[in-house]
């Protein structure tokens, strides 16, 4: 068997082009753009290059965004500051501060300090508990991308097991979230740097999400044949980037997988669009 591919890309595009349609509807009606507000402190390569795309779909789908770029050297409260002034900001919907911070600067009290109506990352507590409790505000962007890849590749998740590597804040935890909820209905197995004999784990799910940051993990020994394979890694090795699915053998034995890159980068950046578009719509509807 030789795995269709999932088209992040692709899928992400229409969907851009559809939060397009919605972001000029807005705008006629309200007389402005929805804005994101971006904020980057330092020059990690990597944080510049994510920022940069994430400016530039928000140009491509008709919203405004802004770049605040600070010097490494900045300190917490400054950056406080910075938030609380764009928190108090009418025109300015969604905020997005970069990770990884500088070691200096602790990010949770960043993303504490942002505003949960303007929490276009769903980092904050607020939104994360909503998450939790099926009542969600905002989803996060990588996990919600994923399910909109599910969703528009017809994907069937009801009673499936589901299995996550890896259980962090901002992908795995969330992921496991979202798949377990009402309506998702899958089973789901979380693992992570302490499983044991994590193959026997991984080669029951129908549905496999690698989220651990290890280039080509996960190989096809680990895969149940015909399952779908979710790559949400991004490993740079030199000027290539991999995936945490080793990519040529696994497509051998799942029945679809999400390439690296193509896959789920650009669903990320597509939800991003999506929850900047949500708090514009909650700034009118919140007076
Ligand atoms: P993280 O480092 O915060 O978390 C990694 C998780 O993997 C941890 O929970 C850890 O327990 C688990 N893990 C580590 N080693 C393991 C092992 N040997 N076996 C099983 N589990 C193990 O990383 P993250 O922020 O969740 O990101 C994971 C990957 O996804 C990274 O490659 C990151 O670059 C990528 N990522 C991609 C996108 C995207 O848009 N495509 C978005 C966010 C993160």
């Amino acid at each position: 068997m030789t795995a269709g591919i999932i088209d992040g890309k692709q899928i992400a595009e229409g969907f851009r082009q559809e939060i397009a349609v919605t972001a000029a509807g807005f705008e006629m009606r309200q007389g402005l753009k929805p804005h994101l507000a971006a904020i980057l402190v330092g020059d990690d390569p990597a944080s510049q290059v994510y920022v940069r795309n994430k400016e530039r779909a928000c140009e491509k789908a008709g919203l405004k965004s802004t770049l605040h770029r600070l010097p490494s050297t900045t300190s917490e409260s400054e950056l406080l500051n910075l938030v609380q002034s764009l928190n108090a900001a009418a025109d300015v919907h969604g905020i997005l501060c970069q990770l990884p911070l500088p070691r200096h600067i602790n990010p949770v009290t960043i993303l504490d300090a942002i505003h949960p109506l303007k929490d276009v990352d769903a980092f904050h507590p607020e939104n994360v508990g909503r998450l939790l409790q099926g009542r969600p505000r905002f989803l996060p962007c990588t996990p919600a991308g994923v399910m909109k890849m599910l969703e528009v590749s017809g994907v069937s998740l009801p009673g499936q097991h589901a299995v996550v590597i890896g259980r962090s804040d901002i992908v795995g935890k969330p992921m496991a979230a979202l798949l377990m909820q009402r309506g998702a209905d899958a089973t789901v197995t979380v693992c992570h740097s302490r499983t044991q004999d994590i193959a026997s784990i991984t080669r029951q799910g129908d549905l496999l999400i690698a989220a651990l940051g290890i280039a080509e993990f996960v190989k096809a020994d680990m895969v149940k044949p015909g399952a779908v394979v979710i790559d949400v890694g991004i490993n740079r090795q030199g000027d290539r980037l991999v995936g945490d699915v080793d990519f040529a053998s696994v497509r051998q034995i799942a029945s679809a997988i999400t390439p690296v890159p193509g896959g789920v980068g650009p669903m990320t950046i597509a939800m991003l669009l999506k929850n900047t578009l949500t708090a514009a719509e909650l700034s009118i509807s919140s007076g």
